[in-house]
């Protein structure tokens, strides 16, 4: 038997794959770990907006396999960054030539005048030798330091993958005439039930594939092969983990050094009010504007084309970070919502909370290696572990999808 820890989208989906009897067990008391969503008051809020892009035709055929085509909206992004009160196309790298003059003249000259380093650098490193000194300061560092909440040079280079915007200079000139923004999300399919309808058509391939929730893993005999849950004992023959990766460590008692997995977390407040706002076109904004206290803002309204502004708001901290109270964020978000003019006399109806830890893993030399050490080590017991938690990384909905693909082929 094939037990899978974790009924998020890499616990369904490798259940879906697997030609092997399994048993999903989920601590939570309902599935789709952070594809979840809420609906209340009219309003359907994700745990933050969730939006899936598909680079893979059959990935896609299969998660919408059990979704009326009806419900599923294709939305063509439409994002901006507020900058000193002013709406800059995004990525900044290659917009700089809406900035004032005075600041765009900055941003080009310190562009030619920067010149890439050679070997290992950080991620902040890459910013300055690629972008020059006026880019880095006026969006990169700002933004990635509210998003991340760490020292940049904590990170490596490419830390966000394919999912950071880059552009060479050439690039960035002729993007002043003709401009091509176009990014790995520029459309993307949006459930009108939220993110939660992927995970439940996928659950749907797999009814005969016991899941039990509120059921959460406490340890693991590496070498019996024998999962402790809070209700059970239970034998496998393979493991297939989706919880985040150094907790899996703890669960099996190896011994690491914590100082290996760093990550965020991300405080998501998720707001409906009583009518619509002015923007009616964003799908989000980035607010690298450090007096602001969320670096950004997605409009759940515009996505869906609903009547009343529906919001998510996202607050970085370090993941040690002691949380005020709900009712002190909602309050400074909402002064923050009305001094950058997204909101004027708008009415707060409802609101949600969520605390999304792990948020992003800090990603380096130390830790892809430890992931990569650990994995193997593992292996060897048919221990399994996936998912952007479980392989400690940066990576969309469908790449969870495509690991967990991977892997039942592999073991099948
Ligand atoms: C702010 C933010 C925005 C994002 N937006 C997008 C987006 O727009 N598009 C996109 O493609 N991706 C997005 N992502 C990434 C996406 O959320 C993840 O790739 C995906 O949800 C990960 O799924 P998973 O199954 O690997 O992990 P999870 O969703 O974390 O699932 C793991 C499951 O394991 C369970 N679990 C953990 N420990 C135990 C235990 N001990 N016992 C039993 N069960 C356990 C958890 O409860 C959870 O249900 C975003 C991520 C963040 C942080």
């Amino acid at each position: 038997m094939d037990l899978i820890i974790g009924a998020g989208v890499s616990g369904i989906a490798y259940a879906n794959y697997t030609n092997h009897p399994c048993e999903i067990i989920e601590k939570e008391s309902e599935i789709g770990g952070y594809c979840r969503t809420i609906k209340r008051n009219g309003f359907v809020w994700d745990y933050s907006g969730h939006f899936f892009h598909f680079r893979h035709p059959e990935i896609k055929k299969l998660v919408s396999k059990n979704i009326e085509q009806s419900t599923l909206s294709t939305v063509q992004k439409k994002t901006s960054i507020l900058y000193n009160g002013q709406y800059i196309d995004f990525p900044f790298q290659k917009n700089i030539h809406q900035l004032p003059k005075d600041e765009f003249i900055d941003c080009l000259y310190d562009l030619f005048a920067a010149t890439p380093i050679e070997g290992e650098y950080s991620f902040k490193e890459m910013v300055y030798s690629h972008y020059g000194k006026s880019i880095a300061e006026k969006f990169l560092i700002p933004y990635n330091e509210k998003l991340y909440a760490c020292d940049l040079n904590t990170l490596d280079q490419e830390a966000m993958g394919r999912f950071f915007p880059k552009a060479g200079k050439e690039e960035i000139v002729l993007n002043f005439k003709n401009e091509e923004n176009d990014s790995y999300n520029q459309i993307f399919v949006y459930p009108k039930g939220g993110a939660i309808e992927y995970i439940h058509s996928l659950a749907k391939n797999i009814k005969e594939t016991p899941i039990s929730l509120k059921e959460e893993l406490i340890s693991i005999d590496t070498n019996k092969k024998i999962a402790q849950t809070n209700r059970r004992t239970l034998k496998f023959d393979n493991l297939i983990s989706t919880m985040p990766f150094p907790k899996l460590l703890d669960k099996c008692g190896i011994q690491y050094d914590k100082g290996l997995f760093t990550c965020n977390k991300v405080l998501v407040l998720n707001i409906g009010f009583d009518r619509k706002g002015k923007d009616t076109k964003s799908s989000w904004i980035y607010i690298p504007d450090k007096d602001v206290i969320f670096y950004r803002v997605g409009y759940y309204d515009n996505i869906m084309q609903s009547d009343r502004m529906s919001v998510y708001v996202e607050i970085g901290f370090p993941e040690n970070a002691q949380l005020k109270t709900t009712n002190y964020y909602i309050d400074k978000v909402i002064a923050d919502m009305i001094k950058c003019g997204l909101i004027t006399d708008q009415k707060v109806v409802d609101y949600e909370a969520i605390i999304m830890d792990p948020a992003y893993v800090h990603i380096n030399k130390k830790s892809v290696g430890a992931v990569k050490h650990f994995k193997a080590l593992l292996e060897k017991k048919k221990i399994y572990s996936i998912g952007r938690y479980g392989s400690w990384t940066y990576c969309s909905i469908e790449d969870n999808i495509v690991e967990a693909r991977d892997l039942a082929l592999k073991i099948k």
